[in-house]
């Protein structure tokens, strides 16, 4: 049973003001792990005002210093890979390979901010102009928990690099893997109040970082809900802000795809993160003339997952991270039900042999319609909607048919033909028989997927605002 009951302010790890103790779980056993003492506003004011009193110091470091903070940052989490991976294996019910992943993504997010500032020109020229591109001040960082490691570090990553200072709040269901996350980011020894981690509730700690009128910029990454109230708490002191919420992204399986490729990354791309990842292709437009095919394949596909214990090597999909979000999940697939969806796979309650654990039962419905709750909705859990469509017409209309925009797949043995589509989608990203992600390439959403993008030069810029100089130099 692990107590937490420090937050990182201003270079050190202290005792909380706030004082409520909320309590960490096992998904995978429902046992309680740890508890955790929440920060609430006070503490929140006062990492704010240390970034506060950081920010001039540290705006006014080189990029070469920032590269070379950027660096040690790294190192210091690559060092606690396995104590991360542990975490997140415990906390959060990732499966194996999942895990490993999440414990390397979390390293590697620093270096790739080390690369692009590289490469960045802070100054340039627009006609007789200088224009600078200056750090825009205290940025408030706000993550959720489906990968608590690898949102903090990429954050933090992009606004150190802008020279920007940072006030983190995680989500108080990743407590462990934070703690983690902030003992070696610590070990880095960069100037105190540069960043600050209170861990706390949404609507105290996370409020007042929205609204407090020091900080200059947020980056928030969590749900559409939230990321609304954000942008309103905002809205009086014209924070920058960027959001990364919620997505229903479409995989467009074309007639010519190769379905012994196409069926099993349909599939991975629906189940990705145990379904609990806002990029999951949960929408699978398949064309209607070979749609029993797609059924038949896609049975088997789910066959051979496995749903379980995530220390077991051949687990694909973990457990949902809470009771709340394993009954939500349930809903969706009752829901799917009743408005006449037909399960090909799945279903309600835990999978055969498993007594204990946020568990679902990989669950693809086919007979689906765009309008139905099921197509509309995030479910955030392993529950796929196939929709068949006649034409490529129909399959463009549908994919877009939605209020979201965050991701797309296209799955074609013609690559030429898959680029037209993919010119027709809305959204941030659309992987043409891929799965892979691009950390140079702009991430984030069209419509209510977001505002803004992370990653590469663009999320650098998102923590920038260009001053222009004019005169003669
Ligand atoms: P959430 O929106 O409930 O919480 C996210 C974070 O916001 C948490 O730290 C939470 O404490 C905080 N928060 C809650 N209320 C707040 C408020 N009023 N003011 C300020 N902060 C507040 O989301 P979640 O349940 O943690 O994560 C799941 C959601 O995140 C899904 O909808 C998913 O699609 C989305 N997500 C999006 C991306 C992306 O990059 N687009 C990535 C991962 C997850």
């Amino acid at each position: 049973m692990q107590i937490i009951d420090r937050i990182y302010i201003d270079g050190a790890f202290v005792t909380p003001h706030g004082s409520e103790m909320f309590d960490l779980f096992n998904p995978a056993t429902e046992q309680v792990i740890g508890r955790v003492r929440l920060a609430d506003a006070q503490d929140a004011r006062d990492a704010i005002a240390a970034a506060k009193r950081a920010f001039p110091a540290f705006s006014r470091t080189s990029p070469r210093e920032r590269i070379d903070m950027l660096k040690r940052l790294h190192e210091a989490v690559v060092a606690k890979e396995d104590q991360l991976y542990e975490a997140i294996t415990e906390e959060y019910g990732a499966p194996v390979s999942r895990g490993r992943w999440m414990a390397r993504h979390a390293s590697a997010v620093l270096l790739e901010a080390a690369k692009v500032l590289q490469d960045y020109a802070f100054t340039r020229r627009a006609g007789s102009a200088e224009v600078v591109m200056q750090p825009l001040g205290v940025a408030g960082l706000i993550t959720p928990w489906n990968s608590d490691a690898g949102f903090i570090c990429g954050k933090l990553a992009a606004a150190l690099a802008a020279g920007c200072t940072a006030v983190i709040k995680p989500s108080e269901m990743s407590a462990i893997q934070t703690r983690i996350v902030s003992e070696a980011l610590h070990e880095a020894g960069l100037p105190a109040g540069v960043f600050n981690i209170v861990t706390g509730r949404g609507d105290t700690v996370g409020a007042e970082i929205s609204s407090h009128p020091d900080v200059a910029k947020l980056s928030f990454t969590g749900s559409t809900a939230v990321g609304k109230t954000i942008l309103r708490a905002a809205a009086d002191t014209l924070k920058r802000v960027t959001l990364e919420l919620g997505g229903k992204s479409p995989v467009i399986v074309l007639d010519d795809a190769d379905f012994d490729n196409a069926v099993p990354l349909a599939i991975q791309a629906g189940f990705m993160n145990s379904g609990q990842a806002c990029i999951a292709g949960t929408r699978i437009l398949v064309p209607r003339q070979r749609l029993a095919e797609f059924e038949t394949r896609a049975r088997e596909e789910v066959a051979r997952s496995q749903s379980g214990d995530p220390r077991d090597p051949q687990t694909t999909v973990g457990p949902m991270v809470s009771q709340k979000q394993w009954e939500r999940v349930q809903r969706y697939i009752r829901i799917g039900i009743d408005e006449g969806a037909r399960l090909i796979a799945g279903g309600e309650g835990r999978p055969d042999g498993v007594e204990a654990g946020w568990f679902v039962r990989p669950t693809v419905f086919s007979d689906v319609t765009n309008d139905m709750t099921i197509a509309r909705e995030e479910i955030f859990g392993p529950v796929l909607s196939i929709i068949g469509y006649g034409d490529i017409d129909e399959a463009v209309t549908i994919a877009n048919d939605t209020s979201y925009g965050l991701q797309a797949y296209v799955l074609s043995r013609d690559t030429q033909r898959a680029h037209e589509v993919a010119s027709l989608i809305e959204a941030g990203r659309v992987l043409v028989n891929t799965l892979a992600h691009e950390p140079a390439a702009p991430f984030g959403g069209f419509k209510q997927s977001g505002i803004g993008r992370e990653y590469g030069t663009f999320g650098l810029e998102a923590f920038l605002e260009p001053k222009s100089v004019l005169g003669v130099f």
